[in-house]
């Protein structure tokens, strides 16, 4: 068991964050991919790979995510409350 970085939510499946390091519960990570900001912070994370940066720490939050993120947080609950519990 391991609390969302992001969240403070307890969680048994969790990965790093494509913006920065923090570590994510599946809940956290399917907003972030919701952002219009996400496919940059993949690319940009491709791109430190290919010259070798492993030491990359993300693109970092965008601006205003934390509103962005509770906004979507009330519509994916159902959704997870259905079909991960
Ligand atoms: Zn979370």
């Amino acid at each position: 068991m391991k609390i969302c970085d992001r969240c403070n939510s307890k969680t048994n499946i969790y990965k790093m964050s494509m913006f920065n390091t923090q570590m994510c519960c599946m809940m956290c990570l399917e907003i972030e991919k919701k952002h219009q900001l996400y496919d940059k912070a993949v690319k940009e994370e491709l791109n430190q790979c290919r010259i070798k940066n492993f030491n990359f720490k993300g693109i970092g939050l965008p601006a205003g995510f934390l509103a962005f993120s509770k906004a979507h947080k009330v519509e994916l609950k159902d959704f997870f409350d259905k079909n991960m519990f």
